[in-house]
């Protein structure tokens, strides 16, 4: 039987190939291969029947030696300790390249969200802070939404914070409503950091987004905004897909001439899913979930789940694509890493490539902890500063050293974290 995928196999496999590169001594090996903290505890909810059910819940931090922990929170049945620990470690690589002064973590409830009403969801999130109170908050840890977890979930853990700190701490969580300590722009954020890094490659080659088109895996926050934005600079998206929570498999939705996003997101739903009878009733092709990545497109933004791009699946891309942005986290496995390599296609890795969510959200600490908030466009221009800046360090680095670019990326963090815990004596 085949091995299954494990994210945290795979994120300490990338880890230790840069750790040779930078010639780390074992001991910050042994130090960052592995998480500085582990909580693991159980959430036992009353359900809506008066039935009892205890979920399981994780926070994981991997380094906090450039700051409080910072990571998402993600509601997922599949969810396991590994997959936390593999975030946990990408958050803290995250933190590094775009150079905001925070370190990495990562949480995350066994849980499936389709299958509990919002009070349910209620008492999950607030018997996720009551386990782990002591262990978060805005000088240690700060968590954020993820997969399946919205402003609503962050507020509701906000609220459970304050009750049992009694006190007012909106920058211990982030990602929250707008009005209520969220900050605007976080919405946009990732996807529009996507964009921003595939606009500056696009610019090194020379070639024009107008002249351009994509071909997306996912269709939730990240996949949506980053549509928008390329839209924007003129780029035309063939394709999406999508997971299908009826039919329990994946689709694609194909339009030759360009898909519309605003028509798209009327027959969405909250989780990313689309309505597939009403998209064929809009001239979308439906085809199987895998084909997103078949296409004769210039750039492929996988924006779903991790594991996606794999030997097998790489084989099938173009001839045709020239950049593939890692809008999810760990889309790519390192052996379709070798393929995409060999075929010569630039990638933009997961944690540069989406580091618009971090950023934005340490933008949202920063307000939250001075109670002052700035405008929109204020939160998006400074995003579009650090992004570009990131992307331009790493791609630099690349050429000078002959690197991957995912290769370049990890040797300026680890870099830079090893660097941050010999300073302070740890190693
Ligand atoms: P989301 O829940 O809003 O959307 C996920 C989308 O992926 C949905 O459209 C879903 O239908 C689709 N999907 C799920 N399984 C699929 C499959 N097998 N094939 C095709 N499509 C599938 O999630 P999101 O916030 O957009 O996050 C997507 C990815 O980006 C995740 O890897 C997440 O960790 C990463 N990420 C998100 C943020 C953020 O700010 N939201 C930041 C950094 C990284």
């Amino acid at each position: 039987m085949a091995k299954s995928f494990n994210a945290f196999e795979m994120a300490k496999k990338q880890f230790s190939n840069v750790a040779e590169i930078l010639n780390l001594d074992e001991a910050t090996r042994d130090l960052l291969k592995n998480p500085l903290r582990e909580y693991h505890f159980s959430i036992p909810i009353k359900m809506d029947d008066g039935t009892s059910k205890v979920f399981r819940g994780f926070r994981i931090l991997h380094n906090d030696a450039r700051g409080p922990g910072k990571g998402g929170i993600r509601f997922h049945p599949q969810e396991t300790v590994d997959t936390v620990r593999a975030l946990s470690m990408w958050m803290t690589w995250k933190c590094a390249v775009v150079d905001i002064p925070l370190g990495g973590s990562k949480g995350g409830v066994i849980c499936d969200p389709h299958n509990l009403t919002e009070r349910e969801q209620e008492r999950i999130c607030r018997g996720w802070v009551r386990q782990i109170s002591r262990n978060i908050g805005p000088l240690q840890d700060v968590p954020a939404p993820d997969v399946m977890t919205n402003a609503q979930h962050m507020l509701w853990m906000l609220d459970e914070y304050e009750i049992i700190s009694a006190g007012k701490h909106p920058g211990m969580i982030t990602g929250k409503p707008v009005g209520m300590g969220g900050s605007l722009g976080r919405t946009e954020a990732t996807g529009y950091g996507v964009i921003f890094t595939v606009r500056e490659a696009l610019r090194e080659m020379n070639i024009k987004p107008s002249d351009t088109t994509a071909a997306f895996q996912g269709f939730g926050n990240v996949a949506q905004y980053a549509i928008k934005l390329y839209n924007q600079l003129g780029g035309k998206v063939i394709c999406v897909s999508c997971w299908d929570q009826q039919d329990n498999k994946s689709y694609t939705f194909k339009k030759n001439d360009g898909i519309k996003i605003d028509d798209l997101l009327k027959i969405t739903d909250r989780f990313g899913g689309i309505n597939k009878e009403k998209a064929k009733e809009m001239g979308y092709e439906i085809l199987s979930g895998e084909s997103w990545i078949e296409n004769d497109v210039d750039i492929l933004i996988p924006a779903a789940l991790e594991n996606q791009i794999t030997k097998d699946t790489a084989n099938k891309i173009s001839s045709k694509v020239k950049i593939i942005a890692e809008g999810a986290n760990g889309p790519t496995t390192p052996e379709a890493d070798e393929v995409i390599k060999a075929k010569g296609i630039f990638m933009i890795p997961d944690f540069l490539a989406n580091a618009g969510g971090v950023t934005c959200s340490y933008f949202e600490q920063v307000q939250s902890n001075m109670n002052y908030y700035w405008e929109k466009d204020e939160v998006l221009g400074k995003l579009d500063v650090k992004m570009t800046s990131a992307y331009l360090d790493v791609s630099k680095i690349a050429r000078e050293k002959g690197l991957y670019m995912r290769d370049a990326a990890y040797v300026i963090s680890i870099d830079k974290v090893a660097q941050a815990c010999k300073d302070r004596g740890w190693l």
